[in-house]
């Protein structure tokens, strides 16, 4: 894994304004707070955390689709909220998404030829020769053959569509791909066949991947390194292997006692309650509802992140 930085975010905040409640007016929701994030180039990177922790907000900032309140990204040197007309195409070009449900990512209307055609019409010159092309060399690449690309996404099951997804993603040629739950929507029979296509496409084309899932199989399996987000922020990142053999914040803890077979090391932690409302965070350390470790200084202090490449942001490690 190269260390060089691709993509990196400084004190990301994201948030919006929920539909009115039965009682009328409307709450800020708090989903990103604070993230600063470094994705090396080369390297597949997961968030891991339940629904609703913010992870695939996250995701849709780094690609654009949701604004942040404030903090930066950066892609390369080039601060992506600073960027010209120009340079925001190079971006969108050099960025693409996978999304986590393939039935509804294609278009049903469109022949497979045609959605893997449409972002080279939208973003090239090229000739339609030379589109067809590289249609028929990405399609191949993701193992499905060119006669495919005549029929209609229907025809498809969803390990299949998943990969004419990746393959749509692909035909920019961009250096970095993120993969929003990539493989939750399929049958657990057909995941480990998209599961091995990210891998060879990380290992053979170098292609840089955000990995964002909440199963933590899937990250021992896939990812170089693992950032954890409760409530909007990071409580521990480091490499896979440090996270699953010592995992240090008591969610890590969580999130893989959950997965027995993952760390039979971790005794089992079952958390109390449900997740708290991003509309009303609690004071400290937002884990403190739940924490089996809760202090009381934990009720009313942040705990700052502490640790070389392997960081927590806990009161047990301040
Ligand atoms: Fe638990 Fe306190 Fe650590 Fe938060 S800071 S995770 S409440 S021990």
């Amino acid at each position: 894994m190269a260390d060089k930085i691709l993509l990196k975010t400084n004190n990301l905040y994201i948030e919006y304004k929920s539909d009115k409640g039965i009682l009328g007016g409307k709450k800020t929701i708090h989903a990103v707070n604070g993230v600063s994030l470094d994705i090396c180039k080369g390297e597949i990177l997961a968030i891991a955390g339940e629904s609703g922790c913010g992870k695939s907000t996250l995701a849709k900032a780094l690609i654009q689709l949701e604004p942040a309140k404030s903090g930066k990204i950066f892609f390369g040197d080039k601060d992506v909220f600073s960027l010209t007309k120009t340079g925001m195409k190079e971006f969108r070009k050099n960025v693409q998404m996978v999304f986590q449900n393939p039935y509804a990512s294609l278009n049903p209307k469109m022949k497979i030829v045609d959605i893997l055609k449409e972002p080279l019409e939208i973003n090239t010159d090229l000739t339609q020769e030379k589109i067809l092309e590289i249609v028929k060399e990405k399609i191949k690449l993701v193992g499905l053959d060119e006669n495919c690309l005549e029929l209609y996404p229907h025809e498809f099951s969803g390990g299949q569509r998943q990969r004419i997804a990746i393959a749509r993603a692909l035909v920019l040629n961009p250096e970095f791909i993120l993969a929003d739950e990539p493989v939750s929507a399929l049958d657990v029979s057909i995941q480990a066949q998209v599961i091995n296509l990210i891998k060879e496409l990380n290992e053979k084309y170098k292609i840089t991947f955000l990995l964002i899932t909440h199963d933590m199989s899937v990250i021992k399996y896939l990812a170089d390194r693992v950032a954890v987000m409760y409530l909007g922020e990071i409580v521990e990142s480091g490499k896979t292997a440090d996270i699953f053999s010592t995992p240090l914040h008591p969610y890590t803890k969580a999130l893989l006692s959950s997965v027995p077979q993952l760390n039979k090391a971790v005794k089992k932690i079952v958390l109390k309650g449900d997740l708290p409302s991003p509309a009303d965070l609690p004071e400290g350390c937002k884990f403190h509802t739940r924490c089996p470790y809760v202090m009381d200084k934990c009720k009313t202090c942040i705990p700052q992140e502490k640790g070389g490449s392997h960081k927590v942001k806990c009161f047990l490690y301040n």
